[in-house]
């Protein structure tokens, strides 16, 4: 039996979606937000109050992170206690890793008022857009990195294509596995694009391990198991 984690953070019941959003008011911060996900037993928290503990826990470990490997980098985040196994954190964590190992490795200055930037920009992604919007929020974060280290804005020409261009092919190789969701999933598929565009886009090297493994599928009771290819057997 799986340990259920994915659940409710104040009674540990399964969430279930509505078809539509309602009014809800959040067990957490008591103010009222139109959504479509709670527990079983009516519990509804709010995308701030899930993630906000685990942004301030992130930001500081990349400050003082020494990692060039991204991967490596995500691991450790994702162990962190504040980062549940989903939900939106994962927006800030993917591209946060990727900034941290990017700055790292090339040495250029700015890492602190980038991941700023990095947090006030993945913090608006709000949870289930890969099912809701058919756009992953770990894909968009990687794409949020590509646009900071880019400089892109809307007005941007070259490196406006490039930035999109980076969160397509997150996107096209998450799409390729099939749902359910994985938070975990996505993160790994993510950094591991990124590093391949930075790679053939930038000339910018990334180190990563020769087999990308995760540690959390214990956790996650839509594993997709033999499907998935950071899955290993225990
Ligand atoms: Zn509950
Ligand atoms: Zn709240």
């Amino acid at each position: 039996m799986k340990k259920n984690v994915n659940a409710c953070l104040i009674c540990g019941a399964p969430l279930v979606y509505l078809p539509e959003e309602k009014p809800m008011e959040c067990a957490g911060c008591g103010r009222t937000f139109s959504a479509n996900a709670m527990c079983e037993n009516g519990h509804f928290i709010c995308d701030d109050c899930h993630r906000a503990p685990a942004l301030v826990v992130i930001r500081q470990r990349c400050l003082q992170a020494e990692d060039t490997d991204p991967i490596a980098l995500a691991e450790k985040l994702m162990q962190e206690p504040t980062v549940h196994m989903h939900g939106p954190e994962h927006h800030v964590l993917a591209g946060a890793a990727l900034l941290t190992a990017y700055h790292n490795v090339t040495g250029k200055p700015g890492l602190e008022a980038n991941l700023e930037k990095m947090v006030q920009r993945g913090k608006q992604v709000p949870g289930g857009t890969c099912g809701f919007f058919g756009c992953c929020g770990a894909a968009v974060s990687a794409g949020i990195f590509g646009a900071i280290v880019l400089e892109s804005t809307p007005l941007s020409e070259e490196t406006w294509g490039k930035a999109n261009l980076l969160t397509s092919q997150c996107l096209a190789n998450e799409a390729r596995l099939g749902g359910p969701r994985c938070c975990k999933r996505n993160v790994y598929m993510s950094i591991l694009t990124t590093v391949k565009f930075l790679r053939e886009e930038m000339g910018v090297q990334l180190p990563i391990p020769p087999r990308t493994v995760c540690r959390f599928s214990h956790k996650c009771r839509e594993c997709l198991e033999s499907r998935c290819p950071f899955y290993e057997k225990k």
